[in-house]
């Protein structure tokens, strides 16, 4: 892991002269860090959202309240992969596989398809593997100051994550994935049965073989950190601003927002709006090839105690991790867009997971159905509008916008405060897909 300095914030805080007032639409994860960030380089920030996480605020509506909990510095493998485009009639046949389209969504997701297909070549995804490992080893660097200036240090578990797998040929199976990763950089050990017994003694023995992800960590409360870093941005200063923002527009000094019957005008503008954003960036006339990745979980109240780290068998798609409020599983993946209503199945299909492979589980209570916001490469947004000067993006972190909160909100800091980005950004840009056309 890169040390802070690495990073660039020796530079801040910025002269007085280059401080501004900087809106930021969405206060998930994502827009949080970015508002920190750049209350910590000496700008002023004010917040929008429709739920601010604040006070009693259920904050359920955003996609960082029901994730896996889990920072993923092991995750520098994009969901396409040289092969996918022969998964895709099993993906529109099973709605209840790991990873599965809706198929009335299938004429509003073409586009994106076409894009996600194009992103999974080899020397695309050896390219992509590449920009994410640049960003992932920052991830836990950039995440340190916010953690602790929010106090949210007792929110964290160091004890990585388990990948199991059933059989040994499964595991081999798996291996070049394994090795592809250690190229990338990620930090691995092989496991047998027997260590994984030691590791995880409440699994029921269905497994051979496994891998731990030793730099891997969990945050016990999705939720009770975004409330920390919401306090902490108060406590600088901040202002949040319930309310939906249902109008953009550029002015000739800054952007004007429009929310809650009012408006709010500021020198420059953040739109973090996760799976929303593509909405709010057509307004000030951007189309940005953006959908979404719907994923679920199922809380199993009795069972926080079974596990110590995340555990995922990757052909179940989901997730099992301890946090405060029991044991979560979360995860798979349903192309079907913001509207359908969730499927049941699927969450049915979770619970029957959990309690094979962690019979002592109990039951599963409250179920959730999150919109992750997927760009089709598996990278995120984080770069300039194209039309006004004045907007920044910052969004489209799809299976990792947890882990990658904090580094986007010191990229953020450094496209508004005009720094050389610590990352090359050409990878992100907001139009990169524009050959695809998609408005619709
Ligand atoms: C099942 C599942 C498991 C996951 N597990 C992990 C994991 O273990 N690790 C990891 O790193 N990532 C994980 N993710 C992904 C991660 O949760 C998301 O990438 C991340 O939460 C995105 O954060 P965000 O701030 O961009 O969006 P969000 O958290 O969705 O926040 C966007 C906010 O913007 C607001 N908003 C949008 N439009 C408007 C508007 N017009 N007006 C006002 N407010 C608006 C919304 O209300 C919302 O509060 C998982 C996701 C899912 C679904």
């Amino acid at each position: 892991m890169q040390e802070p300095g690495a990073i660039g914030l020796g530079l801040l805080p910025l002269p007085e002269t280059e401080r501004r007032h900087v809106l930021v639409i969405g206060a998930g994860l994502v827009g949080l860090s970015s508002a920190l960030w750049l209350q910590k380089a000496g700008h002023r920030v004010t917040l929008v959202d429709r739920e601010p996480p604040l006070g009693n605020a259920s904050f359920e509506q955003a996609c960082s309240y029901g994730n896996a909990c889990t920072v993923a510095p092991h995750s520098v493998v994009p969901v396409a992969t040289p092969g996918v485009a022969w998964r895709v009639p099993g993906m529109l046949l099973n709605p209840l596989g790991p990873l599965a389209i809706v198929w009335r969504y299938l004429p509003h997701l073409s586009p994106w398809l076409r894009a996600f297909l194009a992103s999974s070549g080899t020397a695309e995804v050896e390219r992509i593997a590449t920009v994410l490992s640049n960003l992932l080893a920052q991830s836990d660097a950039a995440w340190r100051p916010l953690i602790d200036e929010s106090g949210a240090q007792a929110l964290e578990r160091r004890d990585g994550c388990l990948y199991l797998y059933k059989t040994e040929a499964q595991f081999q199976a798996a291996e070049a994935e394994a090795s592809f990763r250690e190229r990338h950089g990620v930090a691995l050990d092989r496991l047998d049965k027997a260590a994984i017994r030691d590791l995880e003694p409440n699994l029921a023995p269905l497994y051979q073989r496994g891998v731990l992800f030793r730099d891997a960590y969990t945050f016990s409360s999705p939720r009770l950190l975004a409330f920390a870093l919401a306090e902490a941005i108060v406590r600088r200063g901040g202002t949040f601003v319930g309310g939906e923002a249902s109008g953009l527009e550029a002015t000739e000094t800054g952007i004007r927002v429009w929310v809650a019957g009012g408006e709010l005008h500021a020198a420059h503008a953040v739109v973090a709006g996760g799976a929303w954003s593509r909405a709010l960036a057509r307004k000030i006339g951007d189309d940005v090839l953006l959908d979404t990745e719907r994923g679920y979980h199922v809380l199993f109240p009795a069972a926080g105690a079974l596990l110590k780290r995340p555990v995922c068998y990757p052909e179940h798609g989901f997730y099992m991790t301890p946090m405060a409020d029991g044991l979560r599983a979360a995860g798979t993946v349903e192309l079907g867009g913001l509207k359908a209503p969730p499927n049941r199945g699927r969450t049915a299909m979770i619970r029957n997971g959990v309690q094979t492979l962690l019979p002592a589980a109990g039951e599963g209570t409250r179920e959730w159905l999150g919109f992750r916001p997927s760009m089709p490469d598996s990278l995120p947004v984080v770069g300039n509008s194209p039309t006004s000067p004045n907007m920044t993006y910052a969004f489209g972190h799809g299976h990792l916008g947890l882990t990658l909160a904090g580094i986007t909100g010191l990229l953020v800091v450094d496209l508004i405060s005009k720094r050389k980005p610590a990352i090359d950004l050409s990878p992100l840009r907001p139009d990169r897909f524009s050959r695809f056309g998609g408005r619709r």
